[in-house]
């Protein structure tokens, strides 16, 4: 019987591990530059590294599990990596398999926002929350789904996919080739593509002007519309109405009590909180709106660390109690 996990997050520029205890506690965090050239082996390596160090540190080989969260998309309850934006040459790799060989460890690999979700679930802002939904406004529109205490997955794990709800059926083509799916209302990437059409169609200098000879990226936009910017406010304002459309439906569906909101974008404050709150109940009927709160994650920097340990107690519950 083991309390902790060792939480592996593949998702930033760094691999971040660390060993996590069931009250979700970090210890022994360690971090190391991701050898992103060097391809499969070589990240494993660091991978395997990176543990030794951490179980040195801690005096114990002695876990329930290593969990690992990356972006995707993945196969999950395969461990099997399909692709990884930020992992160049990453093509279906059977990650999990590769690092039990290694580390003679059951390894279970998830992706970020059904992690996500779990980590706020066991140690963030839905502790003792059975019925959550969390959203991670980043570049993407990343998500996942706790119901009745059970993570929504589906029969692959792939299930959770909030960002790639269709709001729209006439709605511009989105990342994931859907058509008008929310993240191409409010996911980073397309707060930036409109503020770059709203700069062609001149209909914001200030976008263009904050940029500067740089790209036109989410925060930009921000600080334009910040600045009063009336085409960057508004593309915040059908940002933030899309992403109530969308999670209205899902409230129908689920009945939560809780939305717990993270990630990049999400420091645009009220330019997406303001109009997604005062359009929710237009989206939800009134009875499952009133027992919703929308609270800001509790995780932040170390999400995709809390999220992969998190992965580990729920995937592997029967381990905890049995070795
Ligand atoms: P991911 O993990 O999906 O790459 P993050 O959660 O780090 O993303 O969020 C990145 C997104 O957040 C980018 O689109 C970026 O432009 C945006 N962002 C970062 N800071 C701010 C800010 N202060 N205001 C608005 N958007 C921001
Ligand atoms: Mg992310
Ligand atoms: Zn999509």
């Amino acid at each position: 019987m083991s309390d902790v996990a060792f939480a592996v997050d593949l998702g930033g520029t760094n691999i971040r591990g660390a060993i996590v205890n069931r009250t979700g506690e970090i210890k022994h965090f360690r971090t190391v530059r991701t050898a992103v050239r060097g391809g499969v082996y070589a990240i494993i390596d660091q991978i395997v590294q990176l543990a030794e160090d951490v179980f040195d540190e801690y005096g114990s080989r002695l876990t329930a599990g290593v969990g690992v969260v990356a972006p995707g998309p993945l196969e999950p309850r395969a461990g099997i990596v399909r692709f990884a934006p930020n992992l160049p040459g990453w093509e279906n790799v059977p990650l999990s398999r590769l690092l039990e060989e290694r580390l003679q460890m059951p390894v279970v690999l998830g992706n970020d926002g059904n992690c996500a979700a779990l980590g706020e679930s066991m140690f963030g802002a839905g502790k003792h929350v059975d019925n959550l939904i969390y959203l991670a406004l980043g570049t993407g529109l990343g998500a996942g789904i706790i119901h009745q205490g059970q993570l929504i997955e589906g029969i692959a794990g792939l299930g959770g996919e909030v960002g790639h709800v269709s709001i729209d059926p006439n709605g511009s083509r989105c990342t994931c080739g859907g058509i008008g799916c929310m993240e191409a209302y409010i996911g980073g990437w397309a707060i930036a593509r409109h503020g770059e059409m709203a700069v062609h169609s001149e209909r914001s200098s200030l976008i263009r002007e904050i940029a500067g000879d740089d790209r036109i990226t989410a925060e930009v936009v921000a600080k334009a519309a910040q600045q009063g910017d009336a085409a960057a406010i508004d593309i915040f304002a059908r940002g933030g109405r899309a992403l109530a459309v969308g999670i209205g439906g899902l409230v129908n569906v689920f009945n939560p009590e809780l939305i717990v909101i993270g990630g990049g974008l999400a420091r645009a404050g009220d330019l997406i909180f303001e109009p997604f709150r005062s359009s929710l109940p237009h989206y939800t009927m009134l009875p499952i709106y009133q027992h919703i709160a929308i609270v800001p994650s509790a995780l932040e920097t170390n999400t995709g660390v809390y999220g992969a340990a998190a992965n580990v107690f729920y995937q592997l519950p029967d381990r905890m109690t049995s070795s």
